[in-house]
């Protein structure tokens, strides 16, 4: 059944060559007991080894079933081992952190054998050796000979042919070891037993055959085997450990050394910690941003200018560099380059005729809390004062249009507070906005004629507030073929045709809510003709109008005598001075000859809406030349974008420094692993003798950095849900926002993952190195 042939094996230690085996050649047949004797250092132990194939000859041959195992790989000689020898050692090679049961379950567990049916024949198999009810407990809880029979069990439960006994009873007194004798004898009735001894006394009462050794060399057997006599066939079956059977091992490895696991496994987590808690506020500010950003940036209109400037980024940049000169090239020729600025064509003209506000008005009103049509229509404004009446402008009042209709009022209702009198109703109607501290601006008050020697004015003393608006043809008189402005006020202050406007309600814009804020902004920046009037639009007191007033006034004006007149000149029928076309054009649509504005806002309901409102804002340009479109200034969507990227980039910079201690993490369980290898060498060793294959080691290891590296992770994303409530609790105190940390699940998830992936990595080093270790050296350490 195995046959030896001129076997030879030689170790190397540095520059010393120790010739272990010096040519063997031997022929076993089954149910043999041989014994081979032989003094220490005569070669032994390396002879089972060979035979076991535990270990590699150098030269010669190992017969196994008439074939030569000269070109056996990796894999049959594991399945060899596994489940045609067993192996019997003289410190009986326990693995500790196993039960009796599962050490002896082991080569089953190796081969893929079903849990039922490995119980079964591994109690079997310590019923045989007299330790069935030992079968729970723990190695170091029995005695040595009840080691040694718990390997004999072990050797025997997967029925191999072959039974390898290296000095079985060297470690125990000669009571137990004549009960381990015995045990062995047994087995040998049906087996072949190969039993190393150096007590020849033993040999002789038990073996039915003795082979001396020394110096590597077969100096005496007592019974030799001619070859190619037997026919007895040993089959090999392939083993397979599961990942599982990987992974239950080295739970069982790590619950023996818990404290330490959790260690590493905490300290592995730090990383986790400070991802999930970076990720957990950037997604809670996230979040918050974006609820402001509803509350802000939904009431930020999408603005449509009769010009709007367009420029690329590089265009921008040449400029930029142009006005704020930085580090760069400067030519060292002494020349001018000349450069046409007009080729970058910078105003986009917008053409807001009728059909582009029919299209706009098209809109879907549920969309939208108002489209307010800003127009350069000059009103002609008069007061009364206690002793004189006078021309006042629209900027002197800090006076804008409401939003339009869809409805008037409920555009102001969502955007203001009414705090006296009421919402305008007629096309006459005016309100003051005061600022969030009641204030308007004294300027304004100045102009109604409000007196304001007091520190405050009652209400009362504004509401009800007239100023006169007088139409063209009363304001304008002709004068030698030009017009210029009435100057007896008084007389036309009395006139029957002009429209008496009246401050009938006092407002202030809504707290939370920017719509009125921004409202009256978008106004005072139609007012901002001067540096003074630019102060206006810090929006200290306003005077809205509706919009149906300057419709009105366009419909009278537009056919007033200065309009027909102005349209027949090329001077400036007040003035005289020459106008170019578009300076015409301005004049007129000043006058009230045209109602296109010049600057038409959309205030859309909410973010969902504006993002519908440009898309179809967009749908107006397909196909259109880039001359006929229509361009949008879509403000908020700057603000948002540049907020959400700010907040990416300090998202991910605070990232990229936990990730290092992530990396740290996965080097250290790349250590920590290392020392797991050293540690079970010895089970290394054993566990390839029951025919573990170099893969099942390594699975072992990465089983045990898996496990460690779940571990982590759950740590890790747990300490930081927790850490979220006292974050949440501290940031609400800084700055009143509540729970703004938020660990979103499926990032738990990730890093939970990401975790195992990096322990994985770092462990993976020292699971290959394991998995190379030479089964006999891992045998011997201790
Ligand atoms: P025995 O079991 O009979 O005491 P061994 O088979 O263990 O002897 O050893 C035979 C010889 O080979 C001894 O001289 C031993 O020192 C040497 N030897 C065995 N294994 C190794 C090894 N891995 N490296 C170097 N020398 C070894
Ligand atoms: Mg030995």
């Amino acid at each position: 059944m195995l046959e030896l042939k001129n076997i030879k094996k030689s170790y190397k230690t540095g520059d010393f060559e120790q010739h272990a085996l010096k040519g063997v050649s031997l022929v076993f047949d089954n149910n043999e007991f041989v014994s081979i004797l032989g003094a220490s250092g005569s070669g032994k132990t390396t002879l089972l080894n060979i035979i076991g194939g535990l270990d590699r000859y150098d030269s010669g041959d190992l017969i196994i079933n008439n074939k030569s195992t000269k070109k056996f790989d990796d894999i049959l000689w594991d399945a060899y081992r596994n489940n045609c020898v067993g192996f019997i050692f003289q410190s009986y090679n326990l693995i500790g952190h196993l039960s009796v049961l599962e050490n002896v379950e082991m080569s089953l567990t190796l081969s893929g054998v079903t849990a039922k049916d490995k119980k079964e024949r591994a109690l079997k198999s310590l019923e045989r050796v007299g330790l069935k009810e030992h079968a729970y407990k723990k190695p170091n809880q029995l005695s040595g000979g009840q080691m040694q029979r718990v390997a004999i069990a072990r050797a025997i439960v997967n029925d191999p042919k072959v039974i390898l006994a290296d000095e079985p009873t060297g470690a125990l007194d000669t009571k137990t070891s004549i009960q381990v004798m015995d045990l062995i004898k047994e087995i040998s009735k049906e087996k072949l037993v190969i039993m190393v001894t150096h007590n020849s006394e033993l040999a002789n009462k038990y073996a039915t055959r003795i082979i001396e050794l020394k110096d590597g060399e077969v100096i005496k057997d007592t019974k030799p085997i001619e070859p190619g006599t037997n026919k007895n066939e040993i089959k090999i079956k392939k083993t397979k450990m599961s990942f599982w059977t990987a992974l239950k091992l080295s739970f069982n490895n790590i619950k023996t050394k818990k404290g330490r696991t959790f260690l590493t496994a905490f300290a592995s987590s730090i990383g986790i910690i400070g991802i999930s808690i970076i990720l957990s506020l950037s997604n809670g500010f996230d979040k918050q941003i974006d609820k402001y950003e509803k509350n802000t940036f939904s009431s930020f209109p999408i603005t449509i200018s009769k010009s709007s400037m367009q420029m690329s980024e590089s265009q921008m940049e040449d400029l930029m560099g142009a006005v704020m000169p930085g580090e760069g090239d400067y030519p060292e020729d002494k020349v001018v380059f000349p450069f046409d600025l007009s080729s970058y064509n910078l105003l986009h003209t917008n053409n807001l005729n009728n059909d582009y506000i029919e299209y706009v008005e098209g809109l879907d009103d549920t969309l939208i809390s108002g489209i307010s049509y800003t127009r350069a229509t000059g009103l002609n404004l008069l007061v009364k004062y206690d002793d004189s009446v006078k021309s006042v402008s629209t900027s002197d009042l800090s006076m804008g249009v409401i939003p339009k209709e869809l409805d008037t009022e409920d555009f102001m209702d969502e955007a203001f507070d009414l705090l006296e009198g009421q919402l305008p109703t007629e096309v006459t109607d005016l309100v003051l906005v005061v600022d969030n501290k009641n204030r308007v601006d004294t300027k304004i008050l100045k102009t109604l004629g409000v007196s304001y020697d007091e520190d405050k004015i009652d209400f009362s003393e504004i509401i009800g507030k007239e100023i006169k608006l007088v139409f063209n043809n009363d304001y304008y008189t002709s004068f030698r073929g030009m017009y210029i402005p009435n100057i007896d006020y008084e007389e036309m202050y009395e006139s029957e045709n002009n429209l008496t406007l009246k401050i009938v309600g006092i407002v202030r814009a809504k707290e939370n809510n920017y719509l009125g804020q921004i409202a009256t902004s978008v106004n005072s920046l139609t007012n901002m003709t001067d540096a003074k009037s630019m102060m206006s639009t810090t929006n200290i007191g306003n005077i809205l109008y509706r919009n149906d007033l300057v419709e009105k006034v366009i419909s009278v004006n537009s056919s007033s005598d200065i309009v027909e007149a102005q349209e027949k000149l090329d001077v400036n029928i007040m003035t005289g001075e020459v106008l170019n076309e578009e300076d015409k054009h301005n004049m007129m649509v000043y006058l009230g000859s045209e109602d296109d504005p010049y600057l038409i806002s959309i205030y859309p309901k909410d973010f969902a809406s504006k993002d519908i409102i440009i898309e179809y804002l967009d749908k107006y340009n397909e196909g259109k030349d880039d001359e006929d479109k229509i361009v949008y200034n879509d403000l908020a969507s700057a603000f948002v974008t540049f907020g959400s990227k700010i907040m990416d980039a300090i998202t991910i910079v605070l990232i990229a420094f936990s990730a290092v201690s992530l990396i740290v993490s996965s080097i250290m369980i790349g250590i920590i692993t290392y020392i797991s290898v050293l540690e079970r060498t010895k089970e290394i060793g054993i566990l390839r003798s029951l025919g573990a294959r170099k893969k099942d080691i390594s699975r072992v290891f990465n089983a045990e950095t898996l496990i460690v590296g779940i571990l982590s992770g759950l740590i890790g994303v747990i300490i930081a849900r927790l850490l979220v409530f006292p974050i949440n609790i501290i940031l609400e105190d800084l700055t009143g926002l509540k729970n703004v940390a938020i660990l979103n699940p499926w990032h738990a998830l990730l890093l939970i993952v990401i975790s195992t992936l990096l322990t994985l990595i770092g462990g993976s080093i020292p699971a290959r190195m394991a998995s190379k270790k030479d089964p006999v050296i891992a045998l011997r350490t201790e």
